[in-house]
């Protein structure tokens, strides 16, 4: 059954287009499951009804003609109880609606299941049979398998089909994500390449053939420039025999052999990157199919080969490519390193196809106030480039070739957002205090933007997280304690006399060195801050050191500790702050090295039952509320999937931080927050009803901040507390904030023009 369900699941997959990939399905699965009927029905949410898409068993007629509502018939049904039907006399069911056109009439068995993806049904299967008979169970659960397997095909299918009507009816299509950073750009598409693979790679014609052989001959020329120069490499290490593959490599590469198969696709219209793909898959299949082991193998030596020549083609491609003025950044996954190549100036949005609003990235397009969403569902990236876009990161959506009328609409709110924030702007030096005359400390996160962020050193009242993982992962190797050291010290300088809270090496989860491989099936729940470097002393004592040296003649330093689960760690990092502090004090004798104070994040659920113990060992802990949310609520931070789960205004979540607020009062242990939280309006000032009086965010954040803590009371938040911390979801709490919001004239933070468009 296995075997038969990936063999239909990888048939679909080289088909072409949906067309034949839909035709493909009921071929095979009318064969697998030795019935006389299988069809396929596509939702059509623009007219509310199914249409049929493919079939072996009805009328071949009616395919792509014939439509049934979304309350008709059993197919219909299926779809609203998104459950599959099995029964042995359709037509004896009061929801049969007989259709004339489609020719169903001698069919009694019937099976169906919906196509399911992420809770909006897709379409429907219907396997059909003259017998009169209620399908066996696997028969079913064979069925559901085979549709959740399509679900996702087809979402992708459904996406690409809105790009396509894009590209003939010149429509303006959208696309959903999550917001992450919010704002609006107006700009063009710039992909960044995705790892290559030809399943990235979309089938397009181009009639163009005598350029598309030219492009298709330079690769292999690169291509086989490449086996060259990797052959006389090795030739010094490596056996004479061994070297021979090379040979086998550039027969493969031939005329005879690829050239052939792909002049012949060129000939038919397909681009070079479309006939490169259609003839080193069907390559790839036949060697597959072979018995002998070793013949076997040679497809993974095809696929690489194809796939050296593929990346030679896209990069002659992109290779001159400029990024256009305001680029609309798009990528599968966004690293920081890919917004760092965009030319200053020029970045104007971003989009990520996988990926989180809380993930590392996207923090720092927060930081950066470059407007972003994150987890569109998966895209055909290379389709997107080059085209106008106008990306809503207020309500998370992507407009491809907008018309001129909502070009105009966006202009005009882009130009009201910036009158905005020259309000914000305008008050950005005066003092950040509460109408009730409650001073609040704003102080910065830091580190993850290394180029700006210093120049916004006077708005604020210090550092409260730096990030030093961010320079860690951008160098090429654990980086020496003497240039850690330099590093660190311009940056205890820069905010002098003002504190600087220096968070130790926090890598894990999302946040890999290139240079020390961390790979776990749990990167979340595994090896992760505190715990990697406890079991790698060395690198530790050497941060500690670093910084310990960099604080001498300075005195603002503050050192904190990542992802503190337990007592143990809190005892172990002390003994090694200690150590490091003896070694340099006897290394150094004529230096005045001082004990900085030391705190921890409030990051993992345990550590917040742990306070009283705490409270005397440590000096200060600061809530990790972007971590903390993930760890309460069992959500990965940078899993697309669940993003919609993960909310730091769950009624669960509020109640923690909380409890972190009485604990550190009672036990007289000062506390901060340093999650994106603090950054937030509404998350501010429910911190601040709390008794947080230390709020650390990123710079884009701060002048917002102030701007709105200066028209409120502390007593009316905490009113507003009271209310948010009975209700029982995450939606009424910001149902009361965004009320709360607009009844002190303050609703303008929360316009959300997409609504005018959808
Ligand atoms: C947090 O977890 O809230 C935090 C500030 O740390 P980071 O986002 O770097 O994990
Ligand atoms: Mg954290």
């Amino acid at each position: 059954m296995l075997a038969t369900l990936r063999s239909i699941a990888e048939a679909v997959s080289q088909q072409a287009d949906l067309d034949s990939a839909l035709a493909c399905f009921v071929k095979m699965v009318k064969e697998a499951m030795q019935t006389q009927c299988c069809s396929i029905y596509f939702a059509d949410y623009s007219q509310d009804n199914f249409v049929l898409m493919a079939t072996q068993g009805l009328n071949p007629d009616a395919v792509g003609k014939f439509r049934i509502g979304f309350t008709e018939g059993l197919v219909g049904l299926v779809a609203q109880r998104e459950e599959p039907i099995n029964i042995a006399f359709a037509k004896s069911h009061p929801r049969f609606k007989l259709s004339p056109e489609v020719n169903e009439e001698g069919y009694n068995a019937f099976l169906s299941v919906p196509v399911v993806h992420q809770k909006k049904v897709l379409g429907v299967i219907v396997v059909q049979q003259k017998l009169a008979r209620v399908f066996s169970p696997d028969e079913e659960s064979f069925l559901i398998t085979l549709s959740a397997q399509l679900a996702s095909q087809l979402a992708h299918a459904e996406i690409k089909e809105v790009l396509r009507l894009d590209e003939f009816s010149h429509q303006t299509s959208v696309l959903k994500g999550v917001s992450s950073a919010p704002g609006i750009a107006i700009g063009q598409a710039f992909v960044v390449l995705p790892k290559l693979d030809f399943s990235s790679i979309e089938l397009q014609k181009d009639e163009d053939v005598s350029t598309q052989r030219k492009l298709f001959t330079q690769a292999v020329a690169a291509t086989r420039n490449e086996f060259n120069t990797l052959s006389m490499t090795l030739s010094d290490s490596i056996p004479k025999e061994a070297l021979a593959v090379f040979d086998v490599y550039q027969q493969l590469l031939d005329a005879k052999s690829l050239g052939q198969n792909v002049e012949a696709q060129l000939q038919q219209g397909w681009s070079a990157k479309s006939a490169l793909k259609i003839v080193i898959e069907k390559l790839v299949a036949q060697f597959n199919a072979m018995q002998d082991p070793y013949i076997k193998e040679r497809a993974v030596d095809v696929k690489d080969i194809g796939l050296r020549v593929l990346h030679h083609l896209v990069n002659t491609e992109y290779a001159a490519k400029p990024y256009p003025q305001d680029t609309i950044l798009i990528a599968s996954t966004l690293t920081p390193a890919m917004l760092a190549e965009v030319p200053k100036g020029h970045l104007a949005g971003v989009v990520s196809v996988n990926g989180a609003a809380n993930s590392h990235a996207s923090i720092l397009t927060r930081a950066m106030g470059i407007p972003a969403i994150w987890g569109i569902e998966d895209l055909p990236l290379l389709q997107f480039d080059g085209k106008p876009m106008i990306l809503d990161a207020y309500a998370g959506r992507l407009y491809i070739s907008p018309s001129q009328s909502l070009h105009d609409k966006y202009s005009q709110l882009k130009y009201q957002e910036a009158l905005l924030n020259d309000r914000f702007l305008a008050e950005q030096d005066l003092e950040a205090i509460t109408l009730d005359g409650e001073h609040i400390s704003l102080l910065l996160n830091a580190g993850l933007e290394m180029n700006t962020e210093h120049d916004n050193k006077r708005l604020c009242d210090g550092v409260g997280l730096y990030r030093t993982e961010a320079w860690f992962m951008q160098k090429g190797q654990f980086p020496s304690q003497s240039d850690q050291e330099h590093w660190y010290r311009e940056v205890l300088t820069c905010y002098h006399p003002n504190p600087v809270v220096m968070r130790t090496l926090d890598i894990g989860g999302d946040k890999v060195l290139d240079y020390f491989n961390i790979s776990e099936e749990n990167p979340f729940l595994g090896w992760r801050g505190i715990r990697v470097t406890l079991d790698h002393p060395e690198l530790f004592l050497d941060q500690l050191k670093a910084m310990l040296k960099a604080n001498i003649g300075l005195g603002n330093l503050k050192i904190m500790l990542p992802m503190i689960s337990g007592a143990e760690e809190v005892e172990e990092s002390l003994k090694l702050l200690e150590q490091a502090y003896f070694e340099l004090e006897e290394q150094f004798p004529e230096q005045a090295i001082e004990r900085p104070e030391i705190g921890v994040m409030l990051e993992v659920p345990s550590s917040v039952f742990m306070l009283e113990e705490w409270s005397q060992k440590v000096d200060f802990c600061s809530v990790g509320s972007n971590d903390l949310t993930q760890y309460m609520l069992a959500v990965d931070r940078s899993n697309a999937r669940v993003a919609e789960l993960f909310n730091p205004y769950h009624p669960s979540v509020l109640r923690v931080l909380l409890k972190v607020a009485q604990e550190c009062q009672n036990h007289e242990l000062p506390f901060s927050l340093c999650g994106e939280l603090g950054g937030d309006p509404e998350g501010a000032l429910l911190l601040i009803a709390m008794g947080y009086r230390r709020l650390s965010m990123n710079y884009a954040s701060i002048s917002k901040i102030k701007f709105v803590l200066r028209r409120l009371k502390v007593s009316d938040m905490e009113h507003l507390l009271q209310q948010c911390l009975i209700q029982p979801t995450a939606k009424h709490v910001l149902r009361l904030t965004r009320n709360f919001m607009i009844e002190h004239q303050l609703g303008e933070l929360f316009y959300t023009p997409s609504q005018e468009h959808t």
